[in-house]
């Protein structure tokens, strides 16, 4: 069998044993310790925010977001349909309701339309939800500007998912710095990884510090061990933090690498009929950590799940975008709102939408075959592909 083609796998810099050998020959072989320190003031130096908080994971980092904005069992809470389990899971661990926004077409994103419609019915009812939590799916920056004249409106803070883009710009200014709190994940696929771990950003300082608080146990100032509140056990090992100070050197470069692959891939399969690439908004700046495109049905008869099976075939991962939070049986009951009328937009973009092996660890040769694979699929040769 020919070597396997991941989606997306952890590529190390080089320099990750020598922060992991700096936790060893001090001992702090703890979830706190100078790599933490050291990786918590490096992020937010480059997320260009006050404060950051190391986390076990993003999904862990979305929680202790959620709680620092007291969300409780009599609350709701919006969020993006079209995104991983973990952007909405958190919510359920509060006791929250969640209510579902669809996607619009030139971000993939939540839908500033479906957002409106969504906080007018829910003023109306006399009851607005306590946070919206907006992702940024692989890596493409939301409709910020929109989003938040709407949220703001309201008065309703928003948590950013920026599980997926970080290293990505919105107008200039870093993914996960906009909302009232924003979120980064290291697990093993994601464009950096400390191979699990993420991180808590804000500008709020205080409320960083009672999330720290929150993550170690909630332990009150007392040489007893005394607690007055639910605590947690989410903070990151002082090791994979070492990890993530070393990936963090070479996430710049990370997005660069992503980038290419992407152009590669619009490079050889860009000008084929009914095959489209997701859209960069204009005025940002994405990681691309994952090539997706959609396939027309009217245009080609072939589907995603026929590819996906096709490059499997050949050793090669490649996967469906992922199935909005409103078609999960977990949710059935639970509100969505459409971003039209005639059009759900997050389940087009899941029916027709596939991932693309994106790597920034991937050779030119193996993107080779994932490409032949595909133009096979469609009936293109590589003659035919047009390479403008
Ligand atoms: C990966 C991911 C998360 C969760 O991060 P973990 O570190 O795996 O807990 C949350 N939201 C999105 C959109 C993700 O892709």
């Amino acid at each position: 069998m020919t070597e396997r083609i991941f989606l997306s796998s952890p590529h190390m810099s080089g320099n990750e044993k020598s922060y992991i050998d700096y936790a060893f020959d001090s001992n702090w072989i703890a979830p706190l310790g100078p790599n933490v320190d050291g990786f918590e003031k490096e992020i937010a130096a480059y997320a260009q925010v006050e404060d950051a908080a190391a986390t076990s994971s993003g999904t862990a980092a979305i929680h202790l977001a959620l709680e620092l904005l007291e969300v409780g069992k009599e609350d709701t809470v919006f969020c993006s349909t079209l995104t991983f389990i973990a952007s909405a899971n958190p919510i359920l661990y509060t006791g929250a309701t969640p209510v579902f926004i669809d996607s619009e077409e030139s971000t993939w994103n939540m839908s500033p339309v479906a957002l409106e419609k969504a906080l007018k019915d829910a003023e109306q009812k006399g009851k607005l939800p306590k946070v919206v939590i907006i992702v940024h799916l692989y890596g493409q920056s939301a409709m910020l500007d929109e989003l938040m004249a709407i949220c703001d409106r309201f008065g309703v803070p928003i948590v950013e998912d920026a599980a997926e883009s970080l290293g990505s710009y919105y107008k200039g200014q870093p993914s996960g710095s906009f909302g009232k709190y924003g979120i980064f994940s290291f697990n093993g696929n994601k464009i950096i990884t400390t191979s699990g771990g993420g991180m808590l950003i804000s500008n709020d300082v205080q409320g960083l510090k009672r999330a720290r608080f929150l993550a170690t146990q909630a332990r009150d100032q007392a040489v007893h061990y005394q607690h007055s509140v639910v605590g947690y056990n989410y903070r990151l090992s002082n090791i994979l933090a070492g990890v993530g100070r070393a990936q963090l050197e070479v996430l710049d470069e990370r997005v660069l690498a992503r980038r290419a692959v992407f152009n590669r891939y619009v490079e050889t399969l860009g000008g084929i009929d009914g095959l489209d690439f997701m859209p960069e908004l204009e005025g940002t700046y994405g990681n691309r950590w994952l090539t997706t495109l959609t396939l027309d049905p009217e245009k080609i008869s072939v589907t995603p799940g026929e590819i996906i099976e096709a490059l499997a075939e050949e050793n090669i991962e490649a996967r469906p975008v992922w199935k909005p939070l409103h078609l999960q049986p977990l949710f059935e009951g639970n509100d969505f709102y459409a971003h039209s009328d005639d059009e759900i937009v997050s389940e087009k973009l899941f029916e027709r939408g596939l991932c693309l092996p994106s790597g920034s660890n991937m050779t030119e040769e193996q993107q080779s075959r994932v490409i032949s694979k595909i133009q096979q699929c469609l009936g293109v040769t590589n003659s035919a592909s047009v390479t403008k």
